[in-house]
């Protein structure tokens, strides 16, 4: 798969529509974590040195079509800037005249941030009318969200289309190689650690992952399902009883294709999140009203011995309830041990990625990836459509 980067297009003079991931979470207009702005910035940089007017937008959080005060980008607008090393004017709407005019009004080297995307309902629904709208603002087109490569929406996949000069920005191009060794070309033994809340959402990638890896290891609350489809007791924990027969199938087909499957051999235990009394147990020894919370010393153990004699590892999903200490430390070892590990390291996931920083490991993995969901429909092999529109000119 060839992607045509971001510094092959001419972009000297030229109008730069660039899709950036600035969703960040912010409370009363103050950003509590800026780590996507300060990584969309050198991109931005990037286009502004080479004489680029550069088009910046993306979304924040779930706006719906409507406008939110509460979600506008403008609050963004003097972080990027600071980040990107030159002014960055907000234009407070998407489309429209007041957009046209700050676009015509702006010099090579200048960057305009536009208002949160999903401000117009035609963004989401990947509106034709809306695309236009976007078009008609630039003559090239880079995107360099990777994390909403897996929505067809107005600015990721309907607008760039329309472009016949478009390109995948660096982080992309970032996520997309680390990915794509990951799935099309792991070095073995490949051992992927999957965790989380929960199997739904996690499916298919996780029968992509009991195909291609060679020893898959299930933790987290997903665990449960899987330790119940093999008839072991969990108490009260969480479990998905309408997927314990779709488990048994992922565990049967792993079996199939000689991948091993480590469930956990112990757990950490007690009657709620809350509860000041934990204990690790064998996992057949929970008790009828304990919950299941994080692994266990030996699963840790056996976990960080996997990691460090693999050649490919990729992690997402949290060992435990990691959020309160008294179960965070399956989650930090996991961290530890994949950032101890030679082999080549993947991390994805929000609260996976959250507790690589807490663990303050994220430095030595060999890649973060910060685009979730897209990251696990890319692993399971599905076709992103955000990547598939910048393929088909490459
Ligand atoms: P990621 O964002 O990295 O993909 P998920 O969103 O799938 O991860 O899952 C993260 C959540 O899973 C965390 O909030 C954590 O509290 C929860 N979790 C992990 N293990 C358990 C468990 N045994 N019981 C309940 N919740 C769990
Ligand atoms: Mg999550």
């Amino acid at each position: 798969m060839a992607l045509r980067a971001m510094d092959t297009l001419a972009v000297q003079g030229r109008r730069v529509l660039l899709r950036l991931d600035l969703n960040v979470p912010i409370k009363n207009g103050c950003i509590l974590d800026d780590t996507r702005v300060r990584e969309a910035a050198p991109t931005v940089r990037a286009l502004a040195e080479r004489g680029a007017i550069v088009i910046a937008c993306s979304h924040l959080g779930r706006a719906k079509g409507k406008v939110d005060p509460a979600l506008s980008l403008a609050p963004v607008a003097p972080v990027l800037a600071q980040y990107a090393g030159r002014p960055v004017r907000f234009v407070p709407d998407i489309a429209g005249d007041l957009v046209s005019a700050a676009v015509a009004a702006a010099a090579p080297g200048d960057v305009l941030l536009l208002e949160n995307l999903r401000f117009d309902a035609g963004e989401e629904k990947n509106d034709p009318a809306f695309c236009a709208q976007l078009r008609a603002l630039a003559d090239a087109y880079v995107n360099d969200a990777f994390g909403t490569a897996h929505r067809a929406h107005a600015s990721t996949a309907g607008v760039a289309a329309l472009f016949s000069e478009r390109a995948a920005g660096p982080l992309m191009a970032r996520e997309i190689a680390a990915l794509s060794k990951l799935r099309d070309n792991p070095e073995h033994p490949f051992v992927a650690v999957v965790g989380g809340a929960k199997i739904s959402g996690k499916l298919e990638t996780l029968q992509a992952l009991a195909r291609h890896a060679d020893t898959l290891v299930l933790v987290g609350g997903m665990a449960n399902t899987f330790m119940l489809a093999q008839g072991v007791e969990v108490g009260s924990s969480l479990v998905e009883a309408d997927l314990v027969a779709t488990a048994r199938e992922i565990l049967g087909s792993a079996s199939d294709r000689g991948v091993r499957v480590l469930l956990p051999v112990d757990v950490v235990v007690a009657t709620g999140v809350d509860s000041p009394e934990a204990r690790s147990c064998d996992s057949n020894g929970v008790g009828p009203g304990e919950m299941i919370l994080d692994i266990g010393p030996r699963t840790r153990a056996q976990i960080a011995g996997e990691l460090a004699t693999a050649r490919t590892a990729f992690w997402n999903g949290p060992a435990g309830v990691f959020e309160k200490p008294a179960f965070a430390a399956g989650t930090l070892a996991i961290a530890e041990a994949m950032a101890a590990s030679t082999a080549f390291t993947v991390v994805g996931g929000g609260e996976s990625v959250a507790a690589v920083q807490q663990a303050g490991v994220a430095g030595r993995l060999s890649h973060v990836s910060t685009g979730g969901g897209a990251a696990l429909e890319f692993l399971a092999g599905d076709t992103l459509p955000g990547i598939a529109v910048l393929e088909e000119n490459a």
